[in-house]
């Protein structure tokens, strides 16, 4: 049985946008974004990051600190009882031309494969263009979050859902998740009522 994710983009969406994270110090989760991962974990959603993390191509950090930084953010989810599934990351530069940096899918991909993942049944969640299009690629629905430095207002990207911040994606998500169970459930109980004894 595949698994429902939530993929969460990490710089505007998880924790502040500081300009390339340098330092476990410098960074900074957003108020309510443990909460708001607790809950999807609860609900039984995957949760994976995704995020683009070129400064490693550019000398700004080395991989060790990446991993630093990201034991820093699993720390700190875990004071609130949240966690991590997998986080998946591109250090390439914009002009690489690989196939793992936002908007490119080889991440949403690869998650999928290693961790048994329906795309189609999954959500990302980012405060970029470069998230929605990737999310669009994936074909799983789209959330932008509006914590980034500078909030995505284009309606070219066309999320499926607007949220001031991930704790209100991550409601819209659960409610997407109730109300897709009740229907399921409704269907199963029309299936079974038109089975002949
Ligand atoms: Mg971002
Ligand atoms: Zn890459």
């Amino acid at each position: 049985m595949l698994r429902r994710a939530v993929f969460l983009d990490r710089d505007g969406t998880i924790a502040e946008d500081v300009n390339y994270c340098r330092r476990p110090q410098d960074f900074r989760m957003f108020p309510r974004a443990g909460e708001a991962i607790a809950s999807l974990n609860k609900a039984g959603l995957a949760v994976v990051l995704v995020t683009n993390q070129s400064g490693v191509a550019r000398g700004h950090l080395t991989e060790k600190t990446l991993a630093q930084i990201h034991q820093k953010m699993m720390d700190e989810l875990a004071e609130y009882g949240a966690g991590v599934d997998a986080i998946y990351y591109c250090p390439h530069l914009p002009g690489d031309g690989c196939s793992c940096r936002k908007p490119g899918t080889e991440l949403f991909h690869r998650a999928a494969a290693e961790l048994g993942l329906a795309l189609t049944r999954s959500y990302v969640v980012g405060d970029q263009e470069i998230d929605i299009l990737a999310g669009h690629a994936a074909r799983c629905q789209t959330v932008l979050v509006e914590t980034g430095p500078a909030p995505c207002t284009s309606d070219a990207a066309r999320p499926d859902h607007r949220a001031p911040t991930l704790y209100e994606a991550a409601q819209w998500i659960l409610g997407r998740e109730r109300s897709s169970t009740r229907q399921l459930s409704l269907a199963l109980l029309d299936s079974d009522s038109a089975c002949p004894q």
